[in-house]
């Protein structure tokens, strides 16, 4: 939850612009050296696209919060059409066109900076909207209803995004989640939910463990070595880094109570 951290340090208010800046530019590099900026695998990727049947070489897919692109290549390789990256920091996108130009994607896979609450899309634009881990910043419901313009009657959405798997779970677990990110909710609610913002709920599923230990903490616990040398005595690194070893003990304690889900669904006219 790379932004989730920012919030709540309140590094997203103006309080302290110094601070902020500061401590963004930290959280930024440190994501940066990450092939991914959230949960995932290449093998889920490919899966949730195995549900969208209506891609060709003139598609046009956009990648709401691709980070540097780890989802993005794979998707890239696996589908046909325009695939465009969109990220609201810059460095994320230097790195996601990099990473294109050196896989030989540059004619058909573009990073661009933006923000996700005003995307640079015409209506009826998009025949797939793809974002892992990344919907949560403007809110799950929010983001089904306002992307929706930019889709193709009969185009997708597939988005990863965080659930609980049980109906009731223990307190330290919710406490934590109700601080950082109030919109979790079960499967079956968030399923819901889309069905209301006007698209058929067409598969889920859980993204596995190794999502989190192997692509996600295991890659992050390396960049924390790193990371804690170079901004030794640091307090805002440190700090950073106390939240993300937080983060990583509460999954391992709590995983079978929540963890990330991928929906795939399809805009229906309404
Ligand atoms: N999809 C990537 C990154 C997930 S992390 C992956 O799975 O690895 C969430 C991403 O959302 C980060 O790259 C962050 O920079 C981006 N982000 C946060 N707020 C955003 C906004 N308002 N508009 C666009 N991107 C945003």
């Amino acid at each position: 939850m790379l932004l989730a951290y920012a919030k709540h340090s309140k590094i997203m208010s103006n309080e302290n612009k110094t601070i902020h800046e500061f401590d963004f530019n930290l959280i930024c590099e440190f994501f940066s050296y990450m092939e991914r900026q959230g949960p995932g695998s290449p093998e889920v990727t490919i899966k949730a696209l195995s549900f969208i049947d209506n891609l060709t070489e003139r598609s046009c897919i956009a990648d709401i919060g691709c980070g540097t692109g780890g989802q993005t290549m794979v998707l890239a390789r696996h589908a046909p059409g325009h695939i465009t990256g969109l990220d609201l920091f810059p460095n994320f996108i230097n790195i996601f066109n990099r990473n294109a130009e050196r896989l030989g994607l540059q004619n058909r896979v573009k990073g661009i900076v933006g923000s996700m609450d005003n995307l640079p899309f015409q209506h009826e634009e998009l025949d797939l909207i793809w974002s892992e881990g990344a919907i949560y910043n403007i809110g799950f419901k929010q983001g089904l209803n306002e992307w929706r313009k930019y889709l193709k009657t009969g185009g997708y959405i597939a988005v990863s995004e965080s659930a609980w798997f049980t109906d009731e779970r223990p307190e330290e677990i919710y406490n934590y989640w109700m601080e950082h990110y109030p919109e979790i909710d079960t499967i079956p609610n968030k399923v819901a939910q889309i069905q209301k913002a006007g698209y058929i709920p067409v598969a889920t599923f859980i993204l596995p463990e190794n999502c989190w230990a192997e692509h996600y903490f295991a890659p992050k616990a390396k960049v924390q070595g790193l990371f804690l040398n170079k901004y030794a005595g640091n307090k805002a690194a440190e700090e950073f880094m106390a939240h993300q070893s937080r983060e990583e003990e509460l999954y391992s304690k709590y995983k079978e109570f929540y963890g990330y889900v991928f929906f795939i669904a399809k805009k229906i006219e309404q």
